[in-house]
């Protein structure tokens, strides 16, 4: 397995920046509460919490803490697809999301609910960290020595950021966003006058958009304990030169931000923190993952369908390679987390098991080998019907007695893989297959005729099984991979499976007939 080395190589990087720092060496992953947060969002924690641990083990003696961040002050841009309640949350929008009702009604606003997703995750698998919600930070005056400093600055940013927009937005701009006084939206207001020497802006809330509507309030406010917030890049810039933060990663859509703010940060006389570059996740239709959208794997879906183990694996792979995430691709993660399991040696600290043992809670060693996966128990699970996640268990266990070595590990893997058909197949989201060709339907028939025979003699075997599906193909001079796609979609109405034998052999006799029995159904269906 490949070696994991670019956590050790961050922790180089940081570990030169901080050698003379006294204090805390602060690491920032940041998050916008916008929608329900998803795999993207844990990623960055996940990633992040990779490169405390090869810095905590190369720098023992030195002190380091995660400051996770939440945009909660944010306004409101637009409704994702996949909350509730659309109509309670529209006159909202434009409002800080920390103003915005809870579309599910269990939080006191809206992003109190996403805040709280987020670190039930966090907290259910164990991270170490130290939430920091924005609006908190500016509502108990955390940032104001920080705003005043901008306010000091206001000319020099001024300067730099203008440069970066087209010119008709240049006289408008200003980093200040002032919470309107009458309507309670930010996303509404020009500030028409800074009065750097009381720390106060004069603005107007006169900015419309399609869904958005201003008041038209004029007003003056002071620009601390929450009456306004810096735009996004100044905040940034903010945020780094008031905690001192000394590493932070970002997707690639930032990299911009990231230089822009780090030139802010140098009018504030703050060193920028070291920035990492990941690539975004995309879904399995090659699509970016967005909050809007709500595609993706949601953290509560990936809690119910697998072990957190198998999505830090995943998460441990080069960063800066664009990767697909989604349902459909979830048993061939679990799978390659299992063969980690086998095959590595959790002592290296550049091993994948190491990095997941940091965290995980469930250190697992001397998993034996056996064709027990995650695909295959899916596919048995999806042919139990009214089963449950202990009849899978004993069906994997007659299967492979060894696994009971690692039962722990086994019923956790059967409780997930009955989460997960169950919902996949309520949801239909995995499209059913049909064979290409037809033709090879009598040899359909031939195999169970065998397969009968076989189980008569009484226990049949994987190995046995599995080469009287090969002994028909070779019989009839079959190409293999045509004469197994046709199986798995003759048998499983889809487009690969796992080892025949073992699944027959999982399965039992009255099982397997019945796979047979519903293909042949289907095939009189059809023609
Ligand atoms: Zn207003």
């Amino acid at each position: 397995m490949a070696k994991y080395n670019w956590p050790h190589q961050e922790a180089k990087r940081i570990a030169t920046r901080t050698r003379n720092k006294q204090g805390d060496i602060l690491f920032e992953t940041g998050y916008g509460p916008s929608g329900l947060p998803h795999i993207g969002t844990f990623a960055e924690v996940a990633r992040t919490t990779f490169v405390m641990n090869a810095f905590r083990h190369a720098n023992p003696d030195k002190s380091i803490k995660l400051i996770a961040f939440s945009d909660d002050m944010d306004g409101m841009r637009n409704i994702p697809e996949n909350v509730p309640n659309h109509e309670l949350l529209a006159p909202h929008l434009g409002a800080s999301l920390s103003v915005v009702p809870d579309p599910y009604a269990e939080a006191e606003s809206y992003s109190a609910n996403m805040n709280s997703r987020l670190r039930h995750f966090l907290d259910h698998y164990g991270f170490d960290y130290e939430f920091r919600s924005s609006t908190d930070c500016y509502k108990n005056g955390v940032f104001n020595d920080g705003l005043k400093h901008i306010m000091d600055h206001y000319e020099q940013i001024r300067n730099l950021f203008i440069n970066t927009i087209s010119p008709d937005k240049r006289d408008a701009w200003s980093p200040f966003f002032p919470v309107c006084e009458q309507c309670g939206k930010i996303n509404t207001t020009t500030v028409t006058q800074a009065h750097l020497d009381d720390y106060e802006v004069s603005y107007v809330c006169d900015k419309n958009d399609e869904d958005v509507r201003s008041c038209g309030h004029q007003g003056r406010t002071t620009i601390l304990d929450g009456n306004a917030k810096v735009g996004w890049k100044v905040d940034w810039a903010l945020r780094w030169h008031v905690f001192g933060v000394d590493y932070e990663m970002h997707g690639k859509d930032l990299i911009d931000s990231a230089k822009l703010s780090s030139k802010i940060c140098s009018i504030l006389e703050t060193k920028s923190p070291i920035n990492y570059k990941y690539e975004l996740f995309l879904d399995e239709n090659g699509a970016k993952i967005s909050k809007k959208i709500g595609n993706g794997v949601s953290m509560e879906q990936w809690q119910a369908y697998a072990p957190v183990e198998a999505l830090l694996l995943f998460l441990l792979e080069d960063p800066n390679k664009a990767r697909k995430m989604g349902l459909s691709i979830l048993p061939t993660l679990v799978d390659n987390y299992l063969k980690a399991l086998r095959t590595e040696d959790q002592t290296q600290p550049t091993s994948a098991l190491w990095f997941i043992n940091q965290i995980s809670q469930h250190i697992i060693s001397g998993l034996q080998p056996s064709d027990v996966s995650y695909s295959l128990l899916v596919n048995v699970a999806e042919n139990l019907h009214d089963g449950d996640a202990d009849l899978l268990y004993d069906y994997a266990k007659k299967y492979d007695a060894g696994i009971a070595d690692n039962e722990d590990l086994f019923r956790r893997l059967c409780t997930h893989v009955m989460a997960y058909t169950k919902d996949m197949e309520a949801a239909g989201i995995i499209a059913k297959a049909s064979p290409d060709d037809v033709s090879l339907f009598p040899h359909l028939l031939e195999l169970r005729e065998e397969l009968n025979v076989l189980y008569q003699q009484g226990e049949a075997s994987a190995e046995q099984l599995q080469s009287t599906v090969f002994s028909i193909a070779k019989r009839h001079d079959l190409n293999q991979r045509d004469w197994f796609k046709f199986l798995y979609q003759s048998l499983l109405e889809k487009n690969q499976g796992p080892r025949l034998g073992s699944l027959f052999s999982m399965l039992e006799q009255d099982r397997v007939d019945k796979l047979f029995c519903d293909a042949i159904k289907r095939n009189a269906d059809n023609t």
